[in-house]
């Protein structure tokens, strides 16, 4: 017999807590307002702009930022957005790290915009 919906505080709240700090996107301020930007960015420029930098064409699936937030970077910036097919948004993550181990966190947007600038594993 299935058990009856509880409220929020009966959960199991030691691991549903932990989930979610891991997982939600709203957690780490992508909330709506952002998420009504990221949609009307795709509207705009729906194709990937890494795959545009290649003459290819790829659905943008996320709004990544060029200078990352947890390194101070402007939410709201045009500038500071590009869309991304999801092999891309990994390859910028990556990037990301890269920059950061490098402490090249200042190159980042330049990179992003001119891919001949990148490092030859990014190009
Ligand atoms: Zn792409």
């Amino acid at each position: 017999m299935p058990q009856p919906l509880r409220g929020r505080g009966a959960r199991p709240t030691k691991t549903l807590a932990k989930r979610y700090e891991r997982t939600s996107a709203t957690s780490r301020g992508y909330d709506h307002v952002w998420r009504k930007v990221s949609a009307e960015h795709r509207r705009r420029y729906p194709f990937c702009a890494w795959c545009e930098q290649s003459g290819r064409l790829e659905f943008a699936k996320e709004v990544d930022h060029k200078f990352p937030i947890a390194d101070g970077g402007s939410w709201y910036a045009p500038d500071n957005r590009w869309g991304l097919c999801l092999k891309h948004h990994g390859l910028k993550g990556q990037m990301e790290r890269f920059a950061r181990q490098t402490d090249q966190l200042d190159r980042l947007p330049l990179w992003c915009d001119d891919p001949t600038a990148r490092p030859a594993r990014f190009q």
